[in-house]
């Protein structure tokens, strides 16, 4: 780290404490050449990976459209709200823990559906008919079929 008043390169730590209920670092670094003291903060990157439309244009991740189509498709079914904000909660860890930074759409819709298949079948199903924009008949059967064939 530079020292940000005479930009020297060797700059030593002299205080780490957590702050921010242990969400991020503060150090205390001490100039080896100059001399001043001051202070940096250390937090987790937790960004989510930007996702890749269909046609290949990019957009930022959009928790609460995402969250949006959970409620829809869980609408009217015995699931809890927080129920929803845990699978909601997976989602997201999974997308951020593949260390991408770029993530295709269908990459996301496959995590929902892992995660609704768990909560609820018929709104797997729901899901599944909107978001993977079925082509023909057969597709479709296909995902009811393996519902059918796998309870868990
Ligand atoms: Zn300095």
């Amino acid at each position: 780290m530079h020292c940000p008043f005479c930009g020297a390169d060797d700059t030593k730590v002299i205080d780490s404490r957590l702050v921010a209920e242990g969400d991020a670092v503060r150090r205390r670094r001490e100039c080896q050449s100059c001399g001043e003291r001051f202070t940096t903060f250390e937090t987790a990157e937790l960004v989510m990976p930007r996702v890749i439309k269909r046609d290949g244009s990019r957009e930022p991740f959009d928790e609460e459209k995402l969250k949006f189509g959970l409620t829809k498709a869980l609408e009217k079914r015995p699931v809890s709200v927080d129920q929803i904000e845990s699978a909601l909660n997976h989602i997201k860890h999974r997308l951020r823990s593949t260390g991408e930074r770029e993530l295709p759409s269908l990459r996301v819709g496959e995590e929902v559906m892992t995660e609704l298949r768990n909560l609820d079948p018929v709104a797997y199903v729901r899901f599944a008919s909107v978001y993977r924009d079925f082509q023909d008949v057969s597709e479709f059967t296909k995902e009811i079929l393996k519902l059918n064939t796998d309870p868990g």
